[in-house]
């Protein structure tokens, strides 16, 4: 998934980005809540941790804009991840439209758990298994399987391949695919998603992803 986080604590926001890539996450990080909205605005994350207290605009400001914007921006999993304690500012943040609470000092494991559960409860990926033919993607395990058999892919072959099977048989770009696969400010290298399709066509099979000269690559329904 992409997930944005909105967190001024340098810290903190380097901790949680580095668990959420080691389960195969994209982080995009503000660290204030404009610098949020707009990288929201930009590109539709999956989910959002929220930190309250953030310098400028409060957690809470983001949250409301982010609930007055157009759907499907409007529905966003937000996970607002929070120091206060008081029972008062997270009854505001429940008001406010927070699908969850996580307060600080919390373990990557319960975050990561949450943001399942509240991904599995309302995610803009409302099928938990992406399919075409015998080939299934758990977006919530990020599990893959080829007929009976368990295939492991690296975090960018699961993020690749999960782009393609969100739409099976679309078309996706070498451009769009680098947008699903890199945060925005990231450079990847000139032939990644090339590399990537090899090392995928390896695992799941060499017909699985048709490529479509100047255009890019699309999944097959059915393995040839
Ligand atoms: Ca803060």
């Amino acid at each position: 998934m992409r997930i944005l986080l909105i967190e001024d604590d340098a810290f903190i926001a380097r901790a949680v980005a580095a668990a959420l890539e080691s389960e195969a996450h994209v982080v995009t990080h503000a660290a204030d809540g404009r610098s949020g909205l707009a990288s929201l605005a930009a590109a539709l994350p999956d989910a959002v941790l929220l930190d309250l207290g953030l310098p400028g605009m409060d957690g809470i400001d983001v949250l409301r804009r982010i609930r007055a914007m157009p759907a499907p921006a409007s529905d966003l999993p937000v996970i607002i991840v929070t120091a206060r304690e008081a029972l008062e500012s997270r009854l505001e943040g429940l008001d406010a439209g927070a699908d969850d609470y996580i307060l600080k000092p919390f373990h990557m494991s319960e975050l990561l758990a949450r943001l399942r559960a509240v991904v599995r409860r309302k995610g803009p990926l409302a099928d938990e298994v992406l399919r075409a033919g015998d080939l299934a993607l758990n977006t919530v395990t990020h599990t893959c399987s080829v007929g009976a058999e368990r295939v492991t892919l690296s975090k960018r072959e699961y993020a690749l391949l999960a782009a393609l099977l969100v739409r099976p048989g679309a078309i996706l770009s070498k451009r769009a695919l680098e947008e699903k696969l890199y945060a925005p400010g990231d450079e990847p290298e000139g032939n990644a998603v090339e590399y990537l399709i090899h090392a995928l066509r390896k695992k799941i099979g060499s017909t699985r992803i048709e490529n479509i000269r100047g255009l890019g690559w699309r999944i097959r329904e059915t393995a040839k």
